[in-house]
């Protein structure tokens, strides 16, 4: 087996986190618990970062606070220094409420409401990524009406979509987000928004995919991109001051993936946009970036008690957990897969392959298929690796199950960040029948 971050075993033979026991977290918190490794997110921070810096290239790094987004989680985003990226209203608001410099913010969304935009612009956020033709016309009547100007992005859909070890280019790219790069309606969005004055056109924005373990992809959009630049400078004399190549950067969520490092990322991604711009003869834009998953995902363990267990002979064993696709939905949803141990004895010898089962209502609530583990006991507590991306964020009250708390665990330290629902929380905003 391995480990992340701080994650190992102390004397008592049971896992630890941030120097905390997790077996103590567990009994202290209850379960299922989601707990944070913060030196582990501020070291990806950190990594990302450190890259531009050492190049001497503007940029900004901005979580992706989709991924996992909470007041906590916000804050530790300033304290490391970055820019954050919503895509709601509520990200927002948790933003705000975090006390995140708005001028570090930037909003995406490919419906975002008036309501959503005039909060944005009353916010006075850092910038508006521009998604379609609908959106240019609202904000447009928005900044009007409030006499007010705004920094933007256009979204741009490159043409590549990659996933993981593969990567596609398709002529005319077949997705709900962004003005289509080979189809002209980029082009014909850019003309619209120059021509605005109340709107500061920063650059250019594309987001390819997620769980991205290459860099090929990245280099194609910047390539196909930086070309189009180049056109744009000449038909518009409009230099992109901005380059944003989002996010997707892949993490290890089991033995089978291999990522590469955040380094490698970012500096073959300046090393060709520095070599494109160069090519093209335009000025070197500030690069961004929009780590999500990569930023927090492989920091978060979800721990569990075990409880029931099935038996089907022939075939699998079930155990079942005392959460499931509630506090985390990506194996029901996407086949996600992970690695999980026994909190309480992460070393013992394998003995027995089990199926992890939640405990919805829903065959499909599954959260681990085949997994080695020592032969179960009562009062086991099962870590689930990985599980700091998309976990909390995508919980749900299915089967009206309270979400889980989250604890922040550094330097031998526990902290509550999220507390974990009620049942008064659950039936908070029903109302009577009458
Ligand atoms: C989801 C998203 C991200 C983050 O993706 P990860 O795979 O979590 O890194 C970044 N940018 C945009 C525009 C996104 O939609």
């Amino acid at each position: 087996m391995y480990f992340y971050g701080t994650t190992g075993v102390n004397k008592n033979g049971h896992l630890e986190i941030g120097g905390v026991d997790a077996v103590e977290l567990a009994t202290k918190f209850g379960t299922p618990l989601y707990v944070y490794d913060v030196a582990l997110i501020r070291e990806r921070a950190r990594a990302f970062k450190q890259a531009f810096i050492e190049q001497n290239i503007k940029f900004q790094v901005a979580y992706a606070s989709k991924a996992f987004s909470t007041v906590a989680m916000v804050q530790l985003a300033e304290e490391e220094e970055l820019s954050l990226d919503v895509v709601s209203g509520g990200e927002l608001y948790t933003a705000i409420a975090a006390g995140f410099p708005p001028e570090k913010i930037h909003f995406h969304g490919n419906n975002k409401s008036r309501e959503e935009l005039e909060m944005a612009l009353d916010s006075r956020i850092g910038c508006i990524v521009v998604d379609n033709f609908y959106e240019i016309g609202l904000l447009k009547e928005i900044c009007h009406e409030k006499n007010v100007n705004v920094n933007i992005l256009l979204r741009i859909t490159p043409g590549i979509e990659a996933h993981t070890h593969d990567y596609i280019l398709t002529g005319q790219e077949d997705s709900k987000f962004g003005f289509d790069l080979q189809n002209g309606q980029a082009e014909q969005a850019l003309a619209e928004v120059l021509t605005f004055h109340q709107f500061n056109v920063l650059g250019l924005h594309c987001h390819i995919g997620s769980q991205i373990f290459e860099t090929t992809g990245f280099l194609l959009a910047a390539q196909k991109i930086v070309e189009k630049m180049a056109d744009w400078n000449h038909k518009f004399s409009f230099e992109a001051q901005v380059l944003n190549l989002g996010g997707g950067f892949g993490i290890r969520y089991t033995k089978e993936d291999e990522p590469i490092q955040p380094s490698q990322y970012v500096s073959e991604i300046i090393k060709e946009v520095k070599k494109l711009t160069e090519q093209y003869q335009l000025s070197m834009p500030e690069i961004w970036i929009e780590p999500g998953r990569s930023m927090v995902g492989d920091a978060g363990i979800t721990l569990y008690h075990t409880g029931s267990s099935k038996d089907v002979p022939g075939v699998r064993k079930y155990l079942a957990v005392d959460g499931g696709m509630s506090d985390n939905i990506r194996p029901s949803l996407y086949q996600a897969k992970y690695e999980a141990v026994y909190a309480n004895r992460p070393l013992a010898q394998s003995e027995e392959t089990v199926s992890i089962a939640g405990k919805c209502c829903e065959s499909g609530d599954m959260l681990i298929w085949d997994l080695p583990l020592p032969q179960s006991a009562e009062e086991d507590i099962l870590a689930v690796f990985c599980t700091g991306a998309y976990g909390y964020s995508m919980a749900n009250n299915y089967n009206r199950i309270p979400r889980p708390a989250v604890v922040f665990v550094e330097n031998g330290q526990a902290t509550l960040v999220v507390k974990r629902e009620t049942y008064e929380d659950l039936v908070k905003l029903d109302l009577p029948l009458k």
